[in-house]
């Protein structure tokens, strides 16, 4: 099993994720989805897949900082209270 420096396990704030969407780009993997922290520390560990605020399930093995935030997500963040995740 590698090791991978996944974000989220630092103690900074993973809420200044920018929206930065790509006209045409439709590719869900490419998307950084909303997780509870510690879900992602989870996977971090056991490899296993979490589920998106927006439902989706995949392995956040990809920075996030580097895809665009998913609309879906973004949209449910914005719905819930602040400090939520
Ligand atoms: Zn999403």
């Amino acid at each position: 099993m590698s090791t991978e420096v996944l974000p989220g396990s630092d103690t900074r704030q993973d809420t200044d994720i920018r929206p930065d969407l790509s006209p045409g780009d439709g590719d869900h993997e490419r998307f950084a989805h909303y997780v509870q922290k510690d879900k992602i520390v989870d996977s971090a560990v056991s490899g296993t897949p979490v589920v998106a605020l927006c439902g989706k399930v995949w392995v956040p093995s990809r920075d996030p900082k580097k895809f665009p935030v998913c609309p879906d997500c973004k949209r449910i963040y914005d719905s819930l209270p602040a400090g939520e995740l």
